[in-house]
């Protein structure tokens, strides 16, 4: 390796995460992140290092990934074993001339990856619609009975998703904060987050086609970390008997960079067992997770700093691939770019819930800040980060961050 790249980054020479950057005044390209570097794989086209591959340079100057995803799985493979060798490689040619197509990740501006087209949300992991079930139900009674049987998921809606590093405004909405009296209108008071990884799918398929579990894979790009901002007091209301509507879809944010699936596969561990037995269409594969940790921090206006999250994509009941086949067992098609969000990834542990609801336990025990101040749900001026990152064997394979800030909502 002739780039010095930190061991504690997240971008090694095993990762090569996509994502879309600018410099200056400069047209939107593929990038790709290595240390604290950014491939420019249009510059690098450009010097003719992958035609041999079949792709063309325009692919790469881009507003989103999605043409790129759309050339198929052997072609991301081809261009991630070019990158590899050609910065593996301490006599590349590509080395004298580096300057030609590696920007400082501080001199460029990230923008949205992924042209999302369909946007669903499951419900995956068990801890969480456990805790949440038993808060608002009770604890014999947490998981409906459906829950074992199929990963429970809803259609969100694509328009509200933004990249990391932009801001939104506390949303107003409908509430009835007393259940005797009427409802009223105004901010959120309950406003939430949901730790969650999503999926980015890479392979088109035609309605009517079903994808099995063993298949599933195929058709996945890669991964997001994904904060599904949530306003609690509003889904309390609204969700009966249709589910999450406005308190789900005023905004929310993914991670810039898309770490892929080959990235990720020297992580994989075996998904919880599942009892009772699924339907024979749920099973099949691998029944595989992957081991990536995530933690969640709250910076408060006044620069306070709290972990209040540490969990795991690994914690989920559904696998990825379990999600795909309930998806289309149907016969629903998929496009490149559509995304499903895991739900939130909540552990066993307190410290593993991943979100508010669940850390305060409904607003009951609040969190307490260092200087003392706390948080039931959040403030105007929070921002909240959610970063994800694999690790073992002195290997690391990084997500970067999801970072968004609460601003105050408008008068009404
Ligand atoms: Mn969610």
């Amino acid at each position: 390796m002739w780039l010095p790249i930190d061991p504690q980054s997240d971008f090694s020479i095993q990762n090569l995460p996509y994502g879309i950057f600018s410099i200056g005044s400069g047209t939107k390209r593929v990038g790709v992140a290595l240390g604290d570097q950014i491939i420019d794989l249009y510059a690098l086209s450009e010097m003719d290092t992958f035609s041999d591959l079949g792709i063309d340079s325009s692919v790469f100057q881009s507003d989103f990934l999605n043409d790129y995803i759309a050339l198929g799985k052997s072609v991301h493979t081809a261009l991630r074993k070019r990158l590899t060798a050609i910065f593996e490689d301490e006599s590349s040619p590509f080395r004298e001339v580096s300057e030609r197509f590696l920007h400082p990740q501080t001199a460029a501006l990230m923008h949205m990856p992924i042209k999302i087209g369909d946007y669903t949300d499951f419900y995956s992991s068990e801890q969480h619609a456990f805790n949440v079930g038993t808060m608002f139900r009770d604890p014999q009674n947490a998981l409906l009975p459906n829950w074992k049987h199929l990963p429970v998921g809803y259609h969100g809606r694509s328009s509200s998703i933004f990249v990391s590093g932009t801001d939104f405004k506390r949303p107003l909405g409908q509430t009835r904060p007393k259940d005797d009296e009427p409802p009223v209108f105004g901010p959120t008071r309950s406003l939430d987050f949901e730790l969650e990884v999503a999926t980015i799918i890479g392979e088109n398929t035609s309605n009517g086609q079903r994808v099995s579990v063993a298949e599933a894979e195929d058709y996945v790009f890669g991964f997001v970390l994904f904060n599904d901002w949530s306003a609690r007091d509003v889904q309390k209301w609204e969700y009966v008997p249709l589910g999450p509507f406005l308190a789900k879809n005023f905004f929310s944010a993914i991670s810039t960079w898309v770490v892929t699936t080959e990235a990720l596969a020297p992580f994989r561990v075996p998904a919880p067992e599942q009892d009772p037995a699924v339907l024979p269409y749920l099973k099949g594969g691998k029944h595989q997770n992957f081991d990536v940790a995530l933690e969640v921090e709250l910076e408060t206006s006044s620069g306070q700093k709290m972990l209040i999250c540490q969990s795991n994509f690994k914690y989920l009941y559904w696998t990825v691939a379990q999600q795909i086949a309930h998806h289309t067992i149907n016969g629903c098609n998929l496009n490149v770019g559509d995304l499903m969000a895991s739900g939130t990834i909540s552990g066993p542990e307190p410290g593993s819930y991943g979100s508010m609801l669940e850390l305060t336990w409904g607003g009951k025990n609040p969190l307490t800040l260092p200087d003392g101040s706390q948080r039931r749900f959040f403030e105007d001026g929070d921002t909240v980060r959610i970063r994800g990152f694999a690790q073992k064997d002195g290997l690391r394979v990084g997500f970067g961050q999801v970072s968004s800030t609460v601003l105050p909502a408008d008068p009404f």
